[in-house]
């Protein structure tokens, strides 16, 4: 049977980044999903994470917390974190509003629903491992049973297939369709707030109850987000890194 019943957009790594996020929410909802999942960092970086996580939390079936999600809850230590990282996580917890904390409180780091794993990172630390290498592909695959595995946490795109023994995929640009009938897949649909592999549209995936899962990024004012961190003091290295996309 096959493990998907609905049609699923999936998104990821929102960082705070507003206008990224209606951007990708608009175009989701012209593709009229049954369920939205998120897999995680509502917050971070960004300089309007209070209307992140209500827009997360109006519209997501499903959403992951993530390592920068619990820096900011205090649940894991900001010394976790180096530099504009940790100065732009002090911001966040300063301005986090009740509402959006209580939301972020209630997030668990991985998740299995409609026959899918999903963590934030990966199988082995749904925290703070990073799906990069072909190596922590095949280690969460193992670590999996589910024909598909969501990750997020990298901001890169990423489609990996396990058909036996032989690992296959990589890299995901946008437009990108991927069969995932055969073998089981590892996927990342990239980053909404703070994309990393050179692309710097909002990304989401769409899962298809057909068995695919096609990639997609969207055009933002990436210009606004930057004015929006600039005014409010957030570190200069993180506004000019969203208009290179890395
Ligand atoms: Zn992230």
């Amino acid at each position: 049977m096959a493990p998907l019943s609905n049609r699923v957009a999936v998104i990821s790594d929102i960082h705070g980044n507003r206008h990224a996020l209606e951007a990708v929410l608009e175009a989701v909802a012209a593709e009229q999903p049954d369920e939205l999942w998120c897999l995680g960092d509502l917050v971070g970086y960004g300089p309007q994470p209070n209307e992140c996580c209500s827009a997360v939390a109006a519209r997501a079936d499903l959403c992951l917390a993530g390592n920068h999600d619990l820096v900011v809850l205090g649940s894991l230590s900001i010394h976790d974190f180096a530099g504009d990282a940790a100065t732009a996580a002090r911001w966040t917890q300063t301005v986090l509003e009740t509402g959006p904390r209580d939301f972020l409180a209630g997030l668990e780091s991985s998740a299995r629903r409609d026959g899918i794993e999903l963590f934030h990172g990966s199988a082995r630390d749904p925290v703070w491992e990073y799906v990069l290498s072909e190596e922590t592909a095949w280690w969460t695959l193992q670590a999996t049973t589910a024909p598909v595995v969501l990750v997020g946490h990298s901001h890169v795109p990423l489609a990996i297939g396990l058909d036996g023994e032989d690992l296959a995929g990589g890299l995901t640009r946008d437009g990108t369709v991927v069969d995932l009938a055969a073998g089981r897949w590892l996927l990342n649909p990239g980053s909404v707030g703070q994309p990393r592999d050179g692309d710097p549209r909002a990304a989401y995936l769409l899962l298809e109850p057909g068995r695919t899962a096609s990639f997609h990024r969207v055009d933002y004012p990436i210009e606004r987000t930057q004015t929006e961190m600039r005014e409010r003091g957030l570190p200069e290295a993180l506004a000019a890194r969203l208009a290179e996309g890395l």
